[in-house]
């Protein structure tokens, strides 16, 4: 899919366009924050479709591709691949990286703005959504982004040392990161090994007395929010045993009769792993499993219960769910009844969250987003939004495509429509680079990163793995400082 064919939204023809945009007398200057999937593709976009535009990505972080690098499970590399092509955008000679600049904090967006014709905050979710229950906050209790983050090397999620100490872990959530959390914990090690998880949670993980995850969702099996090829991974790991109960799914097969496509076949697999009989052999090895995991539905999290002494997490009381209505939109409603599960360990796995920028940028609290209209923030011409910030945490990384592209869009329309004013040039990173030096910060550039890389795959070699990712920025600084 070609990206002008994915978003082109009529107008002038892309080539007409492309013809009247590189005969412009000043070239554009965009700025995008943000070097996640967000910031590469609306970078990209521009850059395919105006000649002359150059486009300077800044990061907090000295090393780019945000979730792609911090949040992607270590044992999906082929995900990862997306990041070939954020490079050869890096190296186009109309666009530079500035890792290691936090926008908001070394520099505010309205001085970027006044550096840049165009700004776009691609700045992802910084946060997690809260449960808002008693004993959210007890030792043993961690949200998602952390455990996710501490595995694959987030520098702020260093010192999270998760406790692995206790037999039965309880995952609350039921999309895609509350399955990669599920996996990680039960892989047989021999496999994590191989990936570029970090060497400290693998060690962790080689201590781990984890051998049963529950994986607690608040409404039923036709809502889950993962999808099939993760849950057959799961459904498949070696030496972990799945444990549905049948009652969750008799009658289900009538009901997805007219079901989407997606969530037919989804269900039929927790169906047929919850109903159908084993082949013997599936069975001995079933038996021999040493961890297991299963999915529990229609129990909502109500209060983290709390160890004899008061300071740990012991187990979680779950209210009993009905549903109200069907299909995506059903809700659940508390029964009255309760249950308590026994764990040592909680992980909320309930969704990520964007946060405000500065005082001066619209953000939308209730929602997690910047308000706008195809990626033009609201009320404040000049400045944009792609990603997780602008739409919320959800979506794979095409998604994320497929929005940035958007965005990138409206910025070359703007353009076109003298929206956005090139009459006169601006300085871009030649300006910002002062007040990052008054400031005291030094940016790292794209060749910097390179040889971050290059350090992380040689140290990761020794250990046959594809990386060993640097955990702690002040080590990356000093490695590119020589
Ligand atoms: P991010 O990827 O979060 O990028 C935002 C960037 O902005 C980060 O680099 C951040 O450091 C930077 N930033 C933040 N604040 C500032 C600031 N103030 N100044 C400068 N820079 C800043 N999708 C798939 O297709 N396949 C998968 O296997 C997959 N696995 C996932 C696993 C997890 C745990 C999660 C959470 C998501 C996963 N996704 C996956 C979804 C995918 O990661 C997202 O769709 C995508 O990363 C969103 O892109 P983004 O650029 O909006 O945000
Ligand atoms: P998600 O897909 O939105 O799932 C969040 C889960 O949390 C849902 O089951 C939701 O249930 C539940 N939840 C939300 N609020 C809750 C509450 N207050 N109490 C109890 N449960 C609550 O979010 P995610 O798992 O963080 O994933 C984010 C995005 O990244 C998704 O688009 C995902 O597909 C993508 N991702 C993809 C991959 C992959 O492709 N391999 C891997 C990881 C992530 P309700 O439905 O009832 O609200």
């Amino acid at each position: 899919m070609g990206p002008a064919g994915a978003c082109w939204r009529g107008g002038r023809g892309p080539c007409g366009l492309r013809r009247w945009l590189s005969s412009c007398a000043v070239a554009p200057r965009v700025c995008v924050v943000g070097s996640g999937p967000a910031g590469f593709y609306t970078a990209q976009h521009i850059l395919k479709h105006h000649g002359e535009a150059r486009v300077d990505i800044y990061e907090k972080l000295p090393v780019p591709f945000g979730l792609v690098r911090f949040g992607v499970a270590p044992d999906h590399p082929e995900v990862k691949n997306v990041t070939n092509t954020f490079t050869q955008t890096a190296r186009s000679e109309r666009c530079a990286y500035y890792g290691n600049v936090t926008v908001g904090r070394d520099v505010t967006v309205a001085e970027l703005q006044r550096c840049y014709h165009a700004v776009v905050l691609s700045y992802g979710a910084e946060d997690h959504r809260v449960l808002g229950i008693p004993g959210e906050n007890l030792s043993g209790v961690y949200s998602a982004r952390e455990f996710v983050g501490w595995y694959n090397g987030l520098p702020e999620s260093q010192d999270l040392k998760p406790d692995l100490s206790c037999e039965t872990a309880l995952v609350l959530g039921h999309g895609n990161v509350a399955l990669d959390i599920a996996r990680i914990l039960l892989s047989p090690l021999q496999l994590l090994r191989k990936t570029d998880i970090t060497d400290g949670s693998l060690a962790a993980l080689a201590c781990s007395k984890v051998k049963r995850v529950w994986l607690v969702g608040r409404r039923g099996p036709l809502q889950v929010a993962f999808t099939i090829k993760e849950l057959r991974e799961m459904i498949n790991l070696p030496g972990a045993r799945a444990v549905l109960d049948p009652a969750d799914f008799t009658g289900l097969e009538n009901t997805i009769k007219g079901a989407p496509r997606p969530t037919k076949r989804l269900t039929e697999l927790m169906i047929k792993t919850a109903l159908e009989k084993p082949v013997e052999k599936a069975v001995e090895a079933q038996t021999a499993a040493p961890r297991e995991w299963g999915l529990k539905f229609q129990r909502s999290p109500q209060e983290v219960l709390p160890s004899a002494d008061g300071r740990r997490a012991r187990g979680v009381r779950l209210a009993l769910t009905r549903l109200q209505g069907s299909g995506d939109s059903a809700k659940a409603i508390p029964t009255g009844d309760t249950e308590e599960l026994e764990c040592g360990l909680v992980l909320s796995s309930i969704g990520y969250r964007s946060v405000p920028l500065e005082p001066a940028v619209p953000f939308d609290a209730q929602r997690g987003v910047i308000p706008n209209s195809s990626g033009r923030v609201e009320g404040v011409p000049g400045l944009y939004c792609s990603g997780w910030v602008k739409r919320g945490a959800t979506g794979v990384i095409i998604t994320t495509m497929n929005d940035s592209f958007d965005t990138a869009q409206s910025v070359l329309e703007d353009l076109q429509r003298g929206v956005l004013d090139v009459a006169t040039s601006r300085e871009g990173f030649g300006a910002v680079e002062s007040i990052l030096r008054s400031r005291g910060v030094r940016p790292v550039s794209f060749s910097d990163w390179e040889k971050i890389d290059a350090a992380e795959v040689a140290r990761g070699r020794a250990a046959g793995k594809p990386r060993e990712k640097i955990v702690d920025p002040q080590e990356m600084l000093q490695l590119i400082s020589h």
